[in-house]
């Protein structure tokens, strides 16, 4: 946890009691196990009706899984546990299929396999690797698609791979303009009624994954080459907006105004929001090197309308937490890929009528997140 996120979230001493007294609430509303409810010792102070949980949905980011032995990032700081990330991966999963009220579904925020895996063309064994323990989760899984992905497969490859989950997707009948392009990976669900889920594409303009002779890559090289005028691509040395390197990506406006058109649908039909990308926007949550290209701008659409709660993303590894001025959460889940083997990973978001709470694990810590006030 970085000192800027420290400072953004100062839980109250009693966050834990409070949090283990909601699970315990939730223990007499949802199992069916007697011995359970008897064991439970009530507070003095009465229950309100928005302590119910409604459902839940868990979160994993950065699994980068490769057979490989255990390596560091690009600045020689962070250990990265390449094959220990799939134990990492079936532990989340058997905490998730052992849960007496299972989540609704998981949301894996994208790299899920590393670069790595390209340079020793072992790119579809280790995908399918990790797909395969993906078979054991009981619940349906949403895939974000990350830089990692790109440079293990092109985006064509994707589309027609397990990675593409849209089939997955809510259709709106009678509003056709909620309906996304084909020319993106995004889409939205409504994993409960009156929650709907939306999940961006953050390489939507990038030069990764995308065919080098077609207009749309030397659109997206040209703006990367106005903002970074560095020889490595890679590098944000000196920059000003040191989120355009080759490693990032942004948003279409047509993907933009696709959102627009799904939030103001969301807006009108009184729902709660819940976005995800691989890509954060927000700075105070986030590394800025690690921003989306063209965060500004996904902001902009989101707090033009209410009904957003939390944004979560990835691709940090070290994670980080804000509540941005018009009350939306932003959560960047800490990375599997640089979780000791005696830590964890991954969380589990409860949703209740008038809040979310974040259960992490391990590097993952808790979160209250309020829905904003009318
Ligand atoms: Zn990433």
């Amino acid at each position: 946890m970085s000192s800027r996120d420290r400072a953004s979230f100062d839980p109250p001493l009693d966050f834990r009691r409070r949090f283990r007294l909601l699970r315990k609430i939730e223990v007499i509303y949802f199992t069916e196990s007697y011995l359970e409810v008897m064991d439970y010792k009530p507070e003095p102070e009465p229950l309100s009706e928005s302590s119910k949980r409604l459902f839940s949905f868990g979160v994993i980011a950065d699994i980068q899984y490769a057979d490989l032995e255990d390596g560091y990032n690009f600045q020689g700081n962070r250990r990265r546990y390449y094959r220990h990330s799939l134990l990492h991966l079936q532990g989340a999963i058997e905490h998730w299929n052992q849960e007496s009220s299972p989540p609704r579904c998981v949301l894996q925020l994208g790299d899920i396999i590393d670069g790595y895996n390209a340079q020793y063309k072992a790119s579809e064994r280790s995908l399918e690797r990790v797909m395969n323990t993906f078979q054991m989760l009981k619940v349906p899984v949403h895939h974000t698609w990350g830089n990692h992905e790109f440079y293990n497969f092109s985006r064509d490859y994707l589309t027609n791979s397990k990675l593409n989950t849209k089939f997955l997707e809510d259709q709106i009948a009678h509003h056709p303009e909620t309906v996304p392009s084909e020319d993106y990976y995004a889409y939205h669900f409504v994993p409960f009624p009156k929650f709907r889920f939306i999940l961006l594409d953050a390489y939507d303009m990038s030069v990764l994954g995308v065919d080098q002779s077609s207009p749309k890559y030397q659109q997206c090289l040209k703006i990367l080459r106005e903002h970074n005028p560095n020889t490595e691509l890679n590098s944000p040395q000196g920059l000003h907006e040191p989120q355009f390197v080759q490693f990032n990506g942004g948003f279409s406006q047509e993907q933009l105004n696709w959102l627009n058109e799904v939030l103001t649908f969301s807006d009108r039909n009184q729902e709660k929001v819940v976005i995800v990308s691989h890509l954060p926007i927000y700075p105070e949550a986030s590394d800025t090197v690690c921003l989306a290209w063209n965060y500004r701008d996904a902001l902009a659409v989101i707090w033009s309308h209410k009904c957003v709660v939390c944004f979560f993303a990835g691709h940090t590894h070290d994670g980080g937490y804000s509540e941005d001025p018009y009350g939306v959460h932003h959560v960047n889940i800490e990375g599997v890929i640089e979780t000791a083997p005696d830590s964890q990973a991954f969380g589990t978001v409860h949703v209740y009528p008038d809040k979310m709470m974040l259960e992490g694990r391990g590097r993952v810590p808790d979160r209250i997140m309020n829905y904003r006030k009318e």
